[in-house]
């Protein structure tokens, strides 16, 4: 075998292969600083809001950041926890989904606000896993596409009758 010719391209090669490995390092280590500059600050409970949301009550502007807000935070907690075979995305057309969803996000914001602390991921992941039983059950008829489940009327008026003839016999 020709020896001299080919010590010389495998040294050359190593050399080139460490390089290549420093270059990689140094491209990780830009992305990662490139990511945590380009990264939202820490989510922090909006001052301006009165909390808890009440639904039945905000309107205008604090309604739009409200919904906003909202609709950012359960993408990503279904991108985060892999929920997209349990909330699925009519969850704003189904009002229990919004309100169980409400109550996640402010558990959300309150371990995860100044108070943070070693229990916060623990604390809400005890949260989601009390929830998803009640999530999957909101969206059981909306596998192939959104079915409205809303109760048009709960109480007829023959039994809203009856209960204030109960009331009125009562007092
Ligand atoms: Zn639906």
């Amino acid at each position: 075998m020709n020896g001299s010719v080919t010590d010389e391209p495998e040294t050359v090669s190593e050399l080139l292969a460490a390089v290549r490995a420093q270059q990689e390092t140094v491209q990780r280590l830009v992305h990662l600083l490139e990511q945590r500059q380009s990264e939202p600050p820490p989510e922090r409970p909006d001052p301006q809001q009165r909390w808890p949301i009440d639904w039945d009550v905000i309107s205008g502007a604090a309604r739009a950041v409200a919904w906003q807000s909202l609709g950012a935070f359960v993408e990503k907690i279904v991108l985060r926890y892999n929920l997209q075979f349990d909330v699925l995305p009519c969850w704003w057309q189904h009002r229990n989904a919004v309100m169980v969803l409400t109550s996640l996000w402010e558990v959300h914001l309150h371990t995860f606000g100044e108070d943070a602390n070693l229990l916060s991921n623990n604390t809400f992941l005890d949260n989601l896993n009390y929830r998803i039983e009640q999530l999957r059950g909101i969206f059981m008829s909306c596998r192939e596409e959104h079915t409205d489940s809303t109760p048009r009327t709960w109480m007829s008026d023959a039994t809203r009758r009856a209960f204030q003839q109960m009331i009125a016999s009562e007092t």
